[in-house]
């Protein structure tokens, strides 16, 4: 289900599974590594402060909102003039999501665009947002799904991104309860944002197998950056769910919001992918970039939406994986989860 309605499967080609073409994320505003530097928060992004916002890229207000139809555009063009066709767009309520733009640019660009449902993290959230409780959360999500999101009639194709903290909050719990309980009833995957401990995802896991989730259409997300033991990467991938190493291109090793691990680097991602691979879990590896500040797009000075095709494929390539893999990788895998069961 992409924002212009339904199409076939065989029709999704080279995708990224969890983007941000427009985005609000000022939920994550964090003061700079240098206190000193606190009066930068409020500037421009230019040429003059870009290195200083490429280490500190949480702490620039401008940095962490766009939503220029003519700049996704151009952003959107250079993906479709690589070879890219669809963009898993998962910014949903929390993440300043804008379901008629989202339109404009899918009609303008010819990229099919899924858009995503549900709730990001309860830091990004009103005040007492679940206090309506389970039934309330569960038909805002039914709604975005059967009706339209946000009073239009543009339609979500898929659950997520579900936000989970470290440690995962009771409201985050009723949250995926509701949402779970939508993927059951629609068939459309749950994509899943986990807390930033290596073991959030095997913790979230085993509460959504309990609620009955079908485990094979879930999308664990961030594994990149969660998971870095790789005896926990084998057990969770032993579960069935897809495994997004959605941050290709975050270069910058110093995690602000979470300064006590690091971001890895695309070298990092590629061992990583090879590990799966040797272990036969090749159908579950599903790639992005979740560009979702102005620094990674090419306005910026950033890598864009094409980082993956232009890029890491030949470099997947020269390293002798095979053509065959990365095409499941970039196509197969993904139009099979975003297949509606
Ligand atoms: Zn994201």
């Amino acid at each position: 289900m992409t924002v212009l309605g339904p199409i076939e499967p065989n029709t999704v080609g080279n995708t990224t599974t969890h983007d941000h073409i427009i985005i609000d994320f000022n939920a994550v505003l964090t003061e700079p590594i240098d206190s000193k530097d606190i009066s930068k928060m409020d500037e421009k992004i230019s040429i003059d402060n870009l290195g200083w916002v490429r280490f500190n890229w949480a702490s620039s207000k401008d940095n962490l909102k766009y939503d220029d139809l003519e700049d996704a555009c151009n952003e959107l063009n250079h993906y479709r003039n690589s070879g890219g066709k669809t963009i898993v767009d998962v910014t949903n309520i929390g993440l300043g999501r804008d379901p008629e733009k989202l339109k404009v640019i899918s009609s303008k660009t010819g990229i099919n665009i899924v858009m995503g449902s549900g709730f990001y993290v309860e830091l990004a959230q009103r005040k007492n947002y679940t206090s309506d409780g389970i039934e309330s959360l569960f038909e805002s999500i039914m709604k975005d799904i059967t009706i339209g999101a946000d009073d239009t009639s543009v339609k979500s194709g898929i659950i997520g991104e579900i936000g989970c903290s470290w440690p995962w909050t009771d409201n985050e719990k009723t949250v995926m309860e509701a949402s779970v309980l939508a993927h059951k009833t629609t068939g459309l995957p749950l994509l899943i944002h986990p807390g930033r401990d290596q073991y959030a995802p095997l913790e979230i896991i085993e509460f959504i197998d309990r609620l009955g989730a079908d485990l094979n259409h879930v999308v664990m997300g961030h594994i990149d950056r969660t998971i870095f033991d790789y005896s926990i990467l084998k057990e969770t991938a032993e579960t069935g769910v897809y495994l997004n190493l959605d941050l290709w291109g975050h270069e910058s090793q110093y995690y602000p919001l979470a300064p006590e691990t690091y971001m890895p680097g695309d070298h990092e991602r590629i061992k990583m992918i090879e590990f799966l691979i040797k272990n036969n879990f090749e159908d579950q590896i599903l790639l992005a970039h979740d560009i979702c500040t102005k620094h990674r797009l090419k306005k910026y000075g950033g890598h864009g939406f094409d980082h993956l095709l232009k890029r890491i494929v030949p470099w997947m390539e020269m390293r002798g994986i095979e053509d065959r893999i990365i095409n499941k990788m970039m196509i197969k895998n993904p139009a099979n989860m975003l297949t509606i069961q």
